[in-house]
C-alpha cells in the first residue's frame, strides 16, 4: 500500500514521562485512510495530527457506526521498538467489522500502517519503565444521511498516545462491585465486538461502581445477570483451588482479549490447568466460603494483569488472598511485559520489531 506522508511543520514539546497518565497526549502524526463503496479502501496517508472536519449528519453521530482497537509499542532497553501481537488486534478488527456492518480491512495494509506510523513517531515512545506508546486504529461511518443503514464511506485512522506506567507503585489490587442491574453485553449482541456502542453501555454501571467507591464493575450475563462476564473493560480470570477458570467465548458476549489469550496460553505452556467455561458469580462466592477462591484478575492491554482485591456483590463482601497479589496474577504480569519489554526471550514468536 502506498502511504503519502505529510511531516508536520510544527512538532510539539513532549510530555513528562513521570507524568503522562493515559490518552491525555497525542503524537505529532495520525494515519488517515477512506472507504467508498465501489472503490475500497484508498487515500492512506499520515498526516500532522489535529482536528478533522466533518458534516454534522455522519451517521457515525447519529447510529454509532464505529469501531476501534487498542494495542501499544513497547521500547527495550537496548532501544528497540516492540508491537506485540499486532495480528491478533487486526484479526479482531475485521471481526468486529463483520458485526458492525463496516468493510474489512487489508491485514497486511494496516500492519503497515501501524508501523510506519509508530515509526515515524518513535520519538514519542517514552523510556521509563513500565511507559509505552498506546496505538488506537478506529473507523467511522462518514455518510452524511439520517437514514438508517450501513454507510457507504467510512473512514479509518489511527492515533499515538504517550502512557504512562499503570502500575507505579507495583500490581495494586482493586476493589470491584458486581453489577446485578445494568449489562454491557447480551447473547447476540456485540459484546464480542471492541466498539464504541458497548462503552457507551458500559459507563452508567461504572459511574454507579464510582459512587459506591468501587474502582470497576464486574459484568453478569445479560440474560440471567447469573454468569460472569468480564471485569471493566478486562477479561477476568478466576483461580480457584489450584484451578484457573475464565469465561468461554462462545455465546459472542465476551471481548477476545488478545491478553486473554496470551495468559491461557502461557499458563498452559507452563503446565497450569486453564479452563474457559461459564462461571457463575454464586460459585465464586461458594468457593470463597469454602476458601478455594485464590485469585481473582482481569487482563488487558492497557493494565496486562489487575488484581482484584475484594469483590462486592449486593452488599455481600469478599476479601480475595488477603487483598494481596496471587502467584498467578503475578506470574503472568512478570511474563508478558518481560516479552513486551524484551526483558525475556519471546519463545512464543510474539513480538514484532519495528524497524
Ligand atoms: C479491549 C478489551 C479487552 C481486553 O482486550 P486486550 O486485547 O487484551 O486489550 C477486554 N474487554 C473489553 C470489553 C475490551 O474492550
Amino acid at each position: 500500500m502506498k502511504i503519502t506522508i505529510t511531516r508536520t511543520q510544527t512538532p510539539k514539546q513532549k510530555p513528562d514521562q513521570n507524568a503522562l497518565g493515559f490518552g491525555r497526549y497525542f503524537t505529532d502524526h495520525m494515519f488517515m485512510m477512506n472507504y467508498t463503496e465501489g472503490i475500497g479502501w484508498h487515500d492512506a496517508r499520515i498526516v500532522p495530527f489535529g482536528d478533522i472536519s466533518l458534516s454534522p449528519a455522519c451517521m457515525v453521530f447519529h447510529y454509532a457506526q464505529e469501531m476501534f482497537e487498542g494495542l501499544k509499542a513497547y521500547k527495550t532497553e537496548d532501544g528497540r521498538i516492540l508491537l506485540f501481537r499486532p495480528e491478533k488486534n487486526i484479526e479482531r478488527m475485521n471481526s468486529t467489522n463483520k458485526r458492525l456492518c463496516v468493510p474489512q480491512v487489508n491485514p497486511d495494509d494496516i500492519l503497515q500502517a501501524i508501523i510506519e506510523t509508530v515509526k515515524i513517531d518513535s520519538d514519542w515512545i517514552p523510556t521509563l519503565p513500565g511507559t509505552s506508546l498506546y496505538i488506537r486504529p478506529f473507523i467511522i461511518a462518514t455518510d452524511p444521511a439520517l437514514g438508517v443503514h450501513p454507510s457507504k464511506t467510512y473512514l479509518f485512522m489511527i492515533i499515538l498516545s504517550p502512557v504512562g506506567a499503570y502500575y507505579a507503585a507495583g500490581l495494586n489490587p482493586v476493589d470491584i462491585c458486581v453489577e446485578d442491574e445494568y449489562v454491557r453485553a447480551v447473547r447476540g449482541g456485540m459484546g464480542f465486538a471492541k466498539v464504541g456502542a458497548n462503552y457507551a453501555a458500559s459507563l452508567i454501571g461504572q459511574q454507579k461502581a464510582e459512587e459506591k467507591g468501587y474502582a470497576q464493575v464486574l459484568w453478569l450475563d445479560g440474560i440471567e445477570h447469573k454468569y460472569v462476564d468480564e471485569v471493566g473493560s478486562m477479561n477476568v480470570f478466576f483461580v480457584i483451588d489450584g484451578e484457573v477458570i475464565t469465561p468461554s467465548l462462545d455465546e459472542g458476549n465476551i471481548l477476545p482479549g488478545v491478553t486473554r489469550a496470551s495468559a491461557i496460553e502461557l499458563l498452559r505452556a507452563y503446565g497450569y490447568k486453564v479452563t474457559e467455561r461459564k462461571i457463575s458469580i454464586q460459585e465464586v462466592y461458594d468457593a470463597a466460603e469454602s476458601g478455594k477462591l485464590q485469585e481473582v484478575f482481569g487482563t488487558g492491554t492497557a493494565a496486562v494483569v489487575s488484581p482484584v482485591g475484594k469483590l462486592d456483590w449486593d452488599g455481600r463482601i469478599i476479601v480475595i488472598n488477603e487483598g494481596k497479589i496471587g502467584k498467578i496474577s503475578q506470574f503472568l504480569y512478570d511474563q508478558i511485559t518481560g516479552i513486551q519489554f524484551g526483558r525475556i526471550k519471546d519463545e512464543f514468536g510474539w513480538t514484532r520489531e519495528v524497524k
